[in-house]
């Protein structure tokens, strides 16, 4: 970078939400720089999250199939092996794509890639340490804060990624561990676990809570998907914490207790995978040389504008409030540039979409039904099983339902919940709905395609304000 040269903007993080930003700002004419240290671009969610988890998810899925659920297709296979070397170069491959793809991205939009690690000399200026050796200074008008978060540790269980692991561990393990232990039923234990389950591990999943999915996921969505991971073979401890681990062993100790107390039992695990939430990764940015503080989970506090007190330096994804999620980043990203370029920017918070990409998925978006109680609202639901939808039955693949919650006076759509094939696909339906304020039957008087699975959204719908046809 060149020191003399101020920039209209200056990005620190070269993830989703800094990567987005960065390009959305050189397709608007603006000067921009963009910071990252990793060495690729990307962010967590191409290098070591969203990506390289759904190549193993899917690799793992047509394994499991394969050796599960041929025969009653008239597919005949002889030997079947996972090498799983072979399975890591795959993701491997789909990882290096998509970072390389951005890095070409960058190129064509006029967005200058610093390789190095950004941290704030004074409110305009960030000094970078660079990969390379030396160092440099850029000056932004304005700067966004991208840096996204990092695993949350289990107090007294060192990480070393090989036994002892985050989801960075667990994308990478080199052989099928035994037995795994899995600390946390959210997203990553849930995802993760189906992975190493599929591959042969014995998994148990151990969560504090008294549902699966986080507290996000509709509660019956939940029972159900715990139900159909259950019959895969993965075991539940729920309303159960882990209180401590020791890992000095080859085999490692985990001690578990009821919730609330009372009941205690040891587990045993080869590896012993954390997965008990994310949070903001701030570390070695020198704020405390711009005077920024972070809330008391770490997040930099920002308005509507994205931000923080110093109004032209704004934070955007997993570092700052809402969910740390991809395409909540992404939006941001945008955003925030156009706060910058136009003075006027949209996110709708209330209609980003949640997938968990186990078989079958699950996905929602908006309101679920404990929510809405605790809320007082009145509503109404409407529900269709996929063994009554046509295609998931000519695919044999009939485990789920989709749920409306509109409502109960207007027949507006509060929240589609959705376990089953391609849910992940689905959804977005649910959020368009969503964002335009349809009402369950401007949905279920909408064409759907047949044979497809998107016929289940319909009726599910037309559930919702009537009934649906075929259930
Ligand atoms: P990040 O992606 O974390 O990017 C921040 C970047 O900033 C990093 O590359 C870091 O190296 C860099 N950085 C930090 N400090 C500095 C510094 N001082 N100088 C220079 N660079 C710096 N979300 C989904 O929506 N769908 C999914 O399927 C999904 N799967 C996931 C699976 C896993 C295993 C994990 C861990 C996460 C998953 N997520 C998923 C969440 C998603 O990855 C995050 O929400 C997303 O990456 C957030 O983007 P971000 O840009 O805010 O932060
Ligand atoms: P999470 O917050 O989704 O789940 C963590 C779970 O751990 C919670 O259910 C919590 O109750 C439980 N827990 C906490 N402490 C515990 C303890 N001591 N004992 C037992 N259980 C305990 O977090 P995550 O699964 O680690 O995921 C982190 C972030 O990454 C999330 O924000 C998630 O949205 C994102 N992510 C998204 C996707 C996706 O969109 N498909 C995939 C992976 C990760």
């Amino acid at each position: 970078a060149s020191e003399a040269e101020e920039k209209d903007l200056v990005i620190v993080g070269g993830g989703v939400a800094g990567y987005v930003a960065a390009i959305k700002a050189g397709q608007s004419g603006l000067k921009v720089a963009c910071i990252e240290k990793r060495g690729t671009l990307g962010g967590t969610c191409l290098n070591v999250g969203c990506i390289p988890s759904k190549s193993l998810l899917n690799n793992s899925h047509l394994l499991h199939t394969i050796q599960h659920d041929t025969k009653n297709r008239g597919i005949e296979v002889g030997d079947i092996k996972l090498n799983l070397d072979v399975m890591m170069k795959a993701k491997d491959t789909s990882v290096q794509g998509l970072t390389k793809g951005v890095e070409f991205l960058f190129k064509k939009n006029n967005v200058e890639y610093i390789k190095g690690t950004g941290a704030f000399k004074d409110e305009h200026t960030i000094a970078v340490n660079l990969n390379d050796g030396g160092e440099t200074e850029v000056k932004g008008k304005n700067i966004f804060i991208a840096t996204g978060s990092e695993s949350t540790p289990f107090p007294g269980l060192t990480i070393n990624e090989e036994n002892v692991i985050t989801s960075t561990g667990a994308i990478a393990l080199k052989k099928v561990p035994k037995k795994m232990v899995v600390i946390g039923g959210g997203i990553i234990g849930l995802e993760m676990g189906s992975v190493w389950s599929r591959l042969g591990s014995e998994v148990t999943v151990v969560e504090f809570l008294g549902q699966i999915g986080g507290p996000g996921m509709d509660q019956e969505i939940s029972k159900q998907i715990q139900k159909m991971l259950a019959k895969q073979g993965m075991k539940f401890k729920l309303n159960t914490k882990v209180t401590k681990g020791d890992a000095s062993a080859e085999s490692i100790k985990i001690n578990v207790e009821a919730a609330k107390g009372g009941k205690e039992e040891l587990l045993d695990a080869d590896v012993v995978l954390v997965a008990i939430g994310r949070r903001p990764y701030t570390a070695g940015l020198g704020l405390e040389n711009i005077g920024l503080d972070v809330d008391e989970r770490g997040r930099l506090v920002i308005d509507q504008e994205y931000r923080t007190k110093i109004p032209h330096i704004r934070a955007i994804g997993d570092v700052t409030f809402g969910p740390m999620l991809a395409h909540k980043a992404e939006e941001e990203g945008v955003a925030a540039v156009e706060f910058i370029t136009k003075n006027y920017g949209h996110v709708n918070y209330n209609a980003i979409p949640s997938v968990m990409y186990t078989h079958p998925e699950v996905a929602w978006v908006g309101q679920n039904e404990q929510e809405l109680k605790a809320q007082g609202v009145k509503y109404k639901i409407g529900s269709f099983p996929f063994s009554a939808n046509s295609r998931a039955k000519t695919n044999l693949d009939t485990e789920g339902m989709v749920k409306f919650i509109t409502d109960a006076e207007t027949d507006r759509i509060l929240g589609v919940h959705i376990v089953g094939p391609n849910a992940g696909e689905m959804i977005a339906e649910g959020t368009l709905a969503l964002e335009y304020g349809a009402s369950a039957e401007d949905v279920g008087r909408t064409s759907h395609a047949h044979p497809t699975l998107s016929e289940a959204f319909k009726e599910a719908a037309m559930a919702a304000y009537g009934k649906a046809i075929h259930y």
